[in-house]
């Protein structure tokens, strides 16, 4: 009996320990959340701004991207999470130079969230970039986003994003001083880089056929120049017009290559390859990164793709 009793209050005092302990783990898991809460919410609109932020916000912040990586950020349909994600998010980063501006979803996605107004914590990576404009029929005088593909504004981007999460998050200023300057050497040495291959390509040699006319930024900074089969993909997409024109200019200038992006349908490329007899040499990004663990995944290695796959295809022909 005896035996039995000393038995039933040891299991006892197991019992309570096993309790003790699991009551533990919630406490650690809790504590863990409410980490996890402290950092600062943040969304941003695709997936070269959610890299260029990371890499300055580091560990202290969280990031929602609204477009997802392979998506065209022209044009997008929040989702409800999106929704919830923009409303209770401490700053929202967007590119601006009339990006997000596919049926003004992004206008509508902020104000939805109740992020308008002067002091709305919504922030444009894009200001203080020398705008370049769309010159197509209805499009003239129109912004061209696609301010990155000249790393020297990627440069302004993380500087940008520095700033606000100063102005945002001040506490942590220390660390998104340190992160933005360990990132912009990064970009001025990949810029270098860039110059330094793009030189190797004979000056006339230098064009880029691509299906949306994204490269404007990118041809004035590295010397190029640029034909595409529609300008903006907020426009109707390869149209036979559309086609015509830059089958004229492919046989006129005696294209020897085409290039595709990553984020883009290719079957009016290959319709354009069909009609001239030129092959497309290669993928390039524009307006989103590669997937996860893939090529191209960061802002950087995105850039670095596009100068390898473009000194590529021109130096061999
Ligand atoms: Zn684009």
């Amino acid at each position: 009996m005896k035996y039995f009793l000393k038995l039933f209050i040891t299991s006892l005092f197991a019992i309570v320990i096993l309790a003790g302990c699991s009551e533990n783990k919630e406490t650690v898991s809790e504590a863990g959340k409410e980490h996890k809460e402290d950092k600062l919410q943040v969304v941003t609109t695709y997936s070269i701004l959610y890299d260029i932020v990371k890499n300055i916000g580091g560990d202290q912040v969280e990031i929602h991207s609204l477009a997802k990586v392979g998506s065209n950020p022209h044009e997008y349909d929040p989702l409800p999470l999106d929704i919830q994600k923009t409303t209770d998010a401490d700053v929202v980063f967007y590119n601006g130079l009339n990006l997000e501006a596919g049926n003004s979803w992004f206008e509508k996605l902020i104000q939805t969230a109740g992020k308008t107004g002067e002091d709305a914590p919504v922030f444009r990576l894009s200001e203080g970039v020398d705008p370049k404009f769309l010159t197509s029929e209805g499009n003239e005088g129109e912004e061209d986003p696609h301010a990155w593909l000249d790393i020297r504004n990627g440069i302004k981007y993380a500087e940008n994003a520095r700033d606000a999460l100063i102005e945002i998050d001040s506490a942590n200023a220390n660390i998104y001083e340190k992160n933005a300057k360990e990132y912009i050497l990064k970009l001025e040495k990949l810029h270098q880089e860039a110059l330094e291959s793009f030189n190797k390509i004979p000056k006339e040699k230098r064009f880029l056929v691509t299906s949306e006319g994204a490269f404007k930024y990118f041809s004035a900074a590295y010397e190029f120049e640029a034909g595409y089969i529609w300008e903006i993909n907020a426009e109707n997409q390869g149209t036979p017009q559309q086609v015509k024109q830059i089958v004229d200019l492919i046989n006129e200038q005696e294209i020897p290559v085409l290039f595709v992006e990553t984020s883009i349908d290719p079957r009016s490329m290959e319709m354009v390859s069909t009609e001239t007899g030129v092959p497309i040499g290669g993928t390039l990004f524009t307006d989103s990164l590669g997937k996860p663990g893939e090529d191209g995944d960061s802002y950087i290695g995105m850039m670095e793709w596009n100068i390898s796959v473009i000194l590529e295809n021109l130096m061999g022909n």
